[in-house]
């Protein structure tokens, strides 16, 4: 029950060409603890100078960046991996008091994949290859894999310095350099990152980190013409305006968007294990993970029990301050997605949803929201329908096969699925029926580095980390050599 120690001081600046710098107009923002709602500290606010001076030195440093030899190239990369885990405490402590997620969950998880992002990138650089390819006895015809440019990288609040490894490490990988612009309520962990980045051999201009707002920096960002691709990781309304607005510049586009994840619980599974499962599935990161199984679809023989098992479990769960070495459930991460998550309930609440557990605020001081079941639900409920992205599962029935692949696939979202079931068949079965980029049978929420990952329908394109993650980032010229 103590509460970790956080570093006294850390970056508030912007990192451009190597350096910490204020913004040219030397504009700030507050960035807010969730847990207190105390101002941690003033953000250096970047604008159109900043982004024009990380371009330039970026301009300047690319081409030989993306040139050197790819041994040259991976040595550098893991290193920041290197440096992210010697500084393993004051990433989780800053991500911690930054984002509401608990500190032991930042230690364990988000700071470990964060230096697994650098190092699998680095590992895998080297295997970017060209091909030869046969076309005819006079020609000789091979292709050469580049770097796209000046990239950037657009990220979430949720997983503040998981999404900057992510879009920094393949960007870097491939030769290009990037501009990260964080989510405005989540800015110090990328800052930190900056500081690894600068202590490693990554040359100054490669990285420029740009923190802001989406409206003001991300809005240049997508209309700057000398950046040849964005990575967004973010809501699908932000995506869509994205989409229309980098259209005059004809930027490559990555978009890893919202969700809305059918998780489902056959008759025939290990019922604690699946109570189990759907309960981390939804209330890890207090729901706010695009992949969140928000929508649990249960056979109708097993339903009365699931629905009883996950309330219970729910209405067990306890808050605490994310710097608590035991907090297991921390504060929604700003006083807006609070009032989304509220506004939400308050609709299940009204559209005839049964409430089961949780349903209110946590305590009078910060932006805790109970962890909250609804059962009953239809598909025509808002609550069923809509990204929440935060703690609220929408609970539905199902009977058959048919009626359970329809149900699941009703929603726009296409990111993720879950199946617990000990049925072999059926499992792989149901993953082939379910439009979504990933599926987790009798497991939930699993990442590596290596594995790609992305959204079907509404949730976006493009697919991220593993090799196709690494191609993303690079474009392919073929030569054409008369012999
Ligand atoms: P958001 O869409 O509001 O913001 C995402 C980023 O875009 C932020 O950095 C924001 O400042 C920026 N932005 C906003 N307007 C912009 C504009 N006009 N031009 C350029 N940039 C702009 O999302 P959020 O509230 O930070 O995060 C929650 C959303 O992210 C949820 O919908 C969630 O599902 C999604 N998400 C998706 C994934 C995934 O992998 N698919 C992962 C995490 C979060």
């Amino acid at each position: 029950m103590a509460l970790v120690e956080v570093p006294k001081e850390f970056p508030t600046k912007l990192f451009i060409n190597g350096e910490f710098v204020d913004a040219a107009d030397k504009r700030t923002f507050d960035n807010i603890n969730p847990a207190t709602e105390d101002v941690i500290a003033p953000i250096a606010m970047a604008g159109k100078a900043d982004l024009d001076a990380a371009i330039e030195a970026a301009k300047r440093s690319q081409p030989e960046w993306g040139a050197a030899p790819p041994a040259k190239r991976a040595s550098a990369i893991w290193k920041i991996g290197d440096e992210i885990m010697k500084r393993r405490h004051e990433f989780a402590a800053l991500e911690a008091m930054d984002s509401g997620k608990p500190y032991r969950e930042c230690y364990s998880i988000d700071v470990p994949m964060a230096a697994d992002h650098f190092k699998y990138f680095a590992g895998v650089l080297r295997s970017l290859q060209g091909e030869t390819i046969p076309v005819n006895d006079n020609l000789f015809v091979y292709t050469l894999r580049e770097p796209l440019g000046i990239v950037a990288g657009i990220t979430p609040w949720n997983f503040p310095l998981l999404m900057a490894a992510r879009k920094i490490a393949p960007a870097i990988a491939a030769g290009n350099a990037v501009i990260l612009k964080p989510a405005s309520p989540t800015p110090l962990t990328a800052m930190l990152l900056a500081e690894c980045i600068a202590a490693s051999k990554v040359p100054a201009g490669i990285v420029a980190v740009l923190n802001g707002k989406g409206s003001e920096i991300g809005q240049a960002i997508v209309e700057h013409p000398d950046i040849a691709a964005i990575s967004l990781t973010g809501s699908t309304s932000v995506g869509v305006k994205m989409i229309k607005d980098a259209a005059p510049t004809l930027k490559k586009l990555t978009m890893e968007l919202g969700g809305k994840s059918p998780n489902v619980i056959f008759a025939d599974s290990d019922l604690d294990m699946a109570v189990k499962g759907a309960q981390a599935a939804i209330f890890y990161n207090k729901g706010e993970v695009c992949t969140a199984g928000s929508r649990l679809l249960v056979e109708e023989k097993v339903y009365d029990e699931t629905v009883e098992k996950l309330a219970a479990r729910a209405n067990k769960m306890t808050h605490a301050n994310p710097l608590d070495d035991d907090c297991r459930y921390g504060p929604q991460n700003n006083k807006s997605q609070f009032d989304t998550t509220m506004g939400y309930i308050e609709k299940g609440k009204k559209e005839g949803a049964k409430l089961v557990a949780g349903g209110e605020r946590m305590g009078d001081k910060g932006y805790y929201v109970a962890p909250t079941v609804f059962a009953d639900c239809t598909s025509e409920m808002t609550i069923v329908k809509e990204e929440i992205f935060g703690p609220v599962l929408a609970v539905q029935k199902f009977g058959d096969f048919d009626d359970l692949v329809a149900k699941a696939n009703s929603s726009e979202y296409g990111l993720a699925a879950g199946v617990w079931t000990r049925d072999v068949s059926k499992a792989h079965k149901y993953a082939k029926a379910v439009k979504a980029g990933s599926i987790w049978v009798n497991c939930y929420n699993w990442y590596d580095s290596a594995v790609p990952y992305g959204g079907y329908k509404f949730s976006g394109y493009g697919r991220e980390m593993g090799l196709q993650g690494l191609a993303n980032m690079t474009q392919t010229k073929s030569v054409w050599v008369q012999l």
